[in-house]
């Protein structure tokens, strides 16, 4: 079974006023799910528009993270007040949390992302972190959201970082499902692998653009946020668990066991790990195109105010056995790391991480 992507889609400017027809064809009771105080007037906003439609909305909010004590939580609030659907509306913890509840309940779930910092509006897929932020799992949900609202108007709103940390994601999908999946004989597989060729590319040509002039009108921001919330999922749906996450997701997984809780976006630290993955590719699988790749990512990631080391993630990896720590957690059975087509093993990531945090390898 695969779920390419939402059922109904909205976009551009106004796409939430758009959609208010079609959700309350759909519910008479959503909950609505967030977390962040930064976004608390536009969900307010959300919340009086559905009243304004005679439905009979909720408001609640994620007390830690998308983690099984909040969802537990806001299960039983959902079945106690009888809440025939979930409106998430946040960022990728927020929309992962509304996806797995309305999945667990059978329920419908409407995504309204409220920054580009991931593609969690779009994907059938669920991140489980603990309360403090530390990755546990992911769960393959059976389908993408009911109703995605991807209102430009909204987006705006958010901070510039987390559209710089959304780029940094939606770059890795290139570099993860181009070497894990190249060699798959699968029309859809290559397809969606060469979709993310040209969403790195747009990405490449038009992310700073979009980072220094963000505004309504700009069209490379339209273009760049759209990449990152829309067509990074797309990549996913349509490639399926063949067109895999691989060290570039897995080395975040492993740095979010370590790191200070929710001082970073997911997509600064996969921005870390892509740089590592292919530091890895260079050494492990003599790509001698890495080291270009590499210098070409850096350059764009400083010009976003990306971090580009573990230092700049705050951790020392000469201390405390931190390096010895991520290569344990990148190395364990169940991790990513293992799609990549060579053999890798816990020294070797110690010794990329090392050498590249002491840039013994020139960039
Ligand atoms: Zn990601």
């Amino acid at each position: 079974m695969q779920s390419i992507s939402p059922e109904i889609m909205f976009r551009g400017n106004n796409a939430w006023e758009k959609a208010l027809p079609q959700i309350t064809k759909i519910t008479n009771s959503p909950i609505i799910l967030g977390r962040s105080i930064y976004t608390l007037d536009l969900r307010n906003k959300i919340f009086k528009d559905l009243k304004d439609h005679n439905l009979n909305p909720d408001l609640v909010d994620l007390k830690f993270d998308c983690c099984y004590e909040d969802i537990a939580r806001i299960k039983n609030i959902i079945s106690t007040k009888n809440h025939d659907s979930v409106i998430a509306a946040g960022g990728g913890k927020v929309l992962d949390s509304g996806k797995y509840l309305a999945e667990i309940l059978d329920i419908p779930c409407i995504t309204v992302p409220l920054s580009a910092s991931t593609c969690a509006g779009w994907t059938a897929l669920s991140n489980i972190y603990t309360k403090s932020g530390q990755f546990i799992k992911d769960i393959a949900l059976r389908s993408c959201p009911k109703i995605l609202v991807y209102d430009h108007k909204f987006i705006q709103t958010a901070p510039s970082r987390t559209l710089a940390s959304g780029i940094a994601d939606a770059l890795a999908k290139w570099y993860e499902s181009s070497i894990t999946s190249s060699a798959i004989d699968d029309g859809l597989v290559q397809q969606a692998i060469q979709i993310s060729r040209v969403l790195r590319d747009q990405l490449l040509i038009d992310g700073e653009k979009a980072f220094k002039f963000e505004s309504e009108n700009n069209q490379s921001w339209r273009n760049i946020i759209e990449a990152c919330g829309l067509t990074a999922g797309l990549v996913g749906g349509l490639g399926g668990e063949k067109c895999r996450t691989a060290a570039a997701h897995a080395i975040h997984n492993a740095i979010t066991q370590i790191i200070s809780p929710n001082k970073f976006l997911h997509g600064e630290i996969v921005g870390v790990g892509l740089l590592l993955q292919l530091r890895l590719e260079e050494i492990k699988n003599n790509n001698k195109l890495a080291n270009q790749s590499i210098k070409q990512l850096v350059e764009l990631m400083q010009k976003l105010n990306l971090p580009t080391t573990l230092a700049q993630l705050g951790i020392n990896v000469f201390e405390n056995q931190n390096a010895n720590k991520i290569a344990d957690f990148t190395c364990r059975e169940e991790s990513e790391i293992h799609f990549l087509p060579f053999e890798i093993c816990k020294e070797d990531i110690v010794e990329v991480i090392e050498n590249f945090e002491q840039q013994k390898i020139k960039i």
